[in-house]
């Protein structure tokens, strides 16, 4: 079974219909409200669904009016911080970002991380909400040892094929811990840096996944199992 831990659908019923239809399990990000309906009625409630303030959107959206979609959410994400690309005020993004965690940490629900340029900060704030945490796309250098120390989850994606800090990470992780993702179609073709079809997606998923196998020198079917149940652990309320 093909896993996508992390993926956005940008309103594509096309990609939802085949993830079902090929049992791909996937846990599809929402970032607004409205993309919360959308998103319910495109997976037939069959996926799990994230939802949290993402730090892009954090002049858009409150605290106050999302707790009821977290309360549905399977995971509160993905949220952070991040300094790189948006120019949106670094204490709202820690000040949301903060409430959020406390609330996932509160109510047990795992938690995805995005740190874009803000891997340190971050790593120091989350070590005061005790949780279930997958950092996703983690591509920084340092203190990769340090977030894995801390019991996080991590996602690898395609861009493992010629990123050295991605392979260093994929090195690393452990094998309980690792999963895999896309991000969604568009982030593919931002990192190819050209147009991909939907009938891609599965095969972008088998290469991440046989790129990920020929690293940890293990059978990729065997692999692909460790990362269902991955899934599976990380989503499991935190104890
Ligand atoms: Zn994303």
């Amino acid at each position: 079974m093909l896993i996508d831990a992390h993926c956005h659908l940008a309103n594509n019923q096309e990609l939802a219909q085949l993830q079902i239809k090929q049992q791909i399990k996937a846990i599809i990000n929402c970032q607004t409200t409205e993309e919360w309906q959308i998103n319910s009625k495109l997976t037939l409630h069959r996926q799990p669904l994230s939802f949290g303030i993402h730090p892009w959107d954090v002049n858009k959206l409150k605290f106050e009016e999302i707790v009821p979609y977290l309360e549905q959410a399977d995971a509160v994400g993905e949220i952070g911080l991040d300094s790189v690309w948006t120019k949106n005020d670094i204490k709202l993004q820690t000040k949301t970002f903060r409430k959020q965690l406390a609330w996932a940490a509160k109510k047990q629900k795992p938690v995805i991380l995005h740190t874009k340029g803000c891997e340190k900060e971050i790593l120091a704030i989350i070590r005061q909400y005790p949780n279930n945490y997958f950092v996703h796309w983690y591509d920084c250098l340092k203190y990769q040892k340090d977030y894995i120390d801390l019991g996080c989850y991590f996602s690898i994606c395609l861009d493992i094929l010629d990123n050295p800090t991605i392979i260093k990470l994929a090195q690393n992780v452990p094998l309980d811990h690792l999963l895999i993702e896309t991000d969604g179609l568009n982030s593919v073709e931002w990192l190819l840096n050209k147009p991909v079809s939907i009938a891609d997606y599965p095969g972008i998923l088998k290469q991440t996944l046989t790129a990920l196998a020929d690293l940890r020198h293990i059978n990729s079917n065997r692999l692909a199992t460790i990362i269902g149940e991955n899934l599976t652990h990380f989503l499991r309320q935190a104890k």
